[in-house]
């Protein structure tokens, strides 16, 4: 008999989530959540900390039962199955290795748990060491590895058992910057070899950005915005995900007529918008207008334009082929904005500027609603 190789024995699941809700005493920490995964998709719950990402993960994965809602795997209803029948593979932000076993060992274990019997451990633990790129590192205990091959065991051992979904909770927290991000790559790449559905969770939006398919954002276990990242960036349902995903400036107002243009009038400055943009809401609405950093250009102060921002340059960093520009207004406000370091006007701390931008660069969306 041959070993069965991963590529052609593993096959994601699809999930369906349904109005799940989780209530400890009177806190919500699960609003009638519901997501519809597709196999093979790599989708991160995101939201800062406390935002629920955690309980729902922990709910999917079976170590918690919903209040109400429900869970299907691949259109079966799997909310009351147990965590050991629902073949998951979990990775964890400390690996949760075993330190005083090997590698080889490690990534059995779950086998010997599942019972899977003796004579096929060793070549299924092997074959996901390959699948992960650890050959040769069999008998090396998890204190003589690196971080990043830490990782890649916990990896392993979390697809041994040719699991259906794979869990990642915060499992790049713990590694520097640049491992984080080749580690980021590196589970991509595996995980669509392997046509793994992922659920990652994490705070961080760039590594968001860079690994999913789909972000769903929570905030107080509400979600937020279910979709692609671009999606989520270029449309945000509210300013929830506005201020979330990426930098911006916000201007909250009223979307009023004027003379010639529709206007967010945030009692400071009137921001024109477009009017497909306007059109999405009726005159009078309170609104929020999006201007990111990237579309701000810094201009030296301008008192043709009395109605634009006006301020002084408060910080200037560089980061790497850009450079950041942060302007504060007579309100105190701070303003962001991006630039290269190319054909633009220098400036320095102190500099009186003024802040442009075209109107075909202001997304307008709605205020989150809160109860
Ligand atoms: P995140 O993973 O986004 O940081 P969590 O899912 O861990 O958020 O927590 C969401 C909310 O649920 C938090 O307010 C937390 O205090 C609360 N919470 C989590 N577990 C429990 C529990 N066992 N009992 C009561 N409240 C809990």
């Amino acid at each position: 008999m041959t070993t069965p190789t991963y590529k052609n024995d593993l096959r994601g699941a699809s999930l369906r989530l349904r109005g799940v809700k989780k209530i400890y005493g009177n806190n919500v920490v699960a609003d009638d959540v519901s997501i519809e995964i597709s196999p093979s998709e790599f989708v991160t719950l995101l939201g800062a900390s406390g935002s629920g990402k955690t309980t729902l993960l922990r709910i999917i994965a079976g170590f918690l039962d919903p209040t109400a809602g429900s869970i299907e795997f691949d259109d079966v209803d799997i909310t009351t199955v147990p965590v050991h029948k629902r073949r998951i593979g979990m990775v964890f932000q400390n690996y949760a290795l075993f330190p005083h076993m090997d590698v080889l060992h490690n990534v059995m274990f779950p086998l010997e748990m599942h019972k899977v019997p003796r004579a096929d451990r060793k070549n299924l633990a092997r074959e996901a060491l390959a699948a992960v790129k650890l050959e040769g590192f069999e008998s090396r205990k998890p204190s003589q590895l690196s971080g990043g091959q830490q990782q890649r065991v916990a990896l392993a051992r979390a697809i041994v058992m040719k699991p259906r979904l794979l869990l990642m909770d915060e499992p790049l927290g713990a590694l520097d910057r640049r491992l984080r991000e080749a580690m980021q790559i590196e589970i991509l790449k595996l995980s669509r070899e392997l046509g793994l559905t992922v659920i990652n969770v994490t705070h961080d939006q760039e590594e968001a950005f860079t690994m999913s398919d789909k972000i769903a954002l929570l905030s107080d276990g509400k979600l937020v915005q279910y979709g692609a990242p671009e999606e989520l960036y270029l449309h945000p349902v509210n300013d929830t995900t506005a201020e979330f995903l990426g930098e911006s400036n916000l201007f909250r107002g009223k979307l009023s007529r004027s003379s010639t243009s529709w206007v967010v009038d945030d009692g400071h400055v009137n921001i024109e918008v477009t009017d497909i943009q306007a059109s999405r809401f009726a005159e009078g609405s309170q609104v929020v207008a999006v201007v990111r950093p990237w579309s701000v250009s810094v201009r030296s102060r301008d008192h043709s334009n009395p109605g634009g921002v006006q301020g002084a340059v408060s910080a200037v960093i560089y980061a790497g082929e850009s450079q950041k520009v942060l302007v504060t207004d007579e309100r105190n406000k701070e303003y962001i904005v991006r630039r290269t370091l190319e054909d633009e006007l220098p400036v320095e701390v102190g500099d009186r500027v003024s802040l442009r931008w075209s109107p075909e660069h202001v997304v307008v969306t709605a205020p989150m609603v809160r109860n």
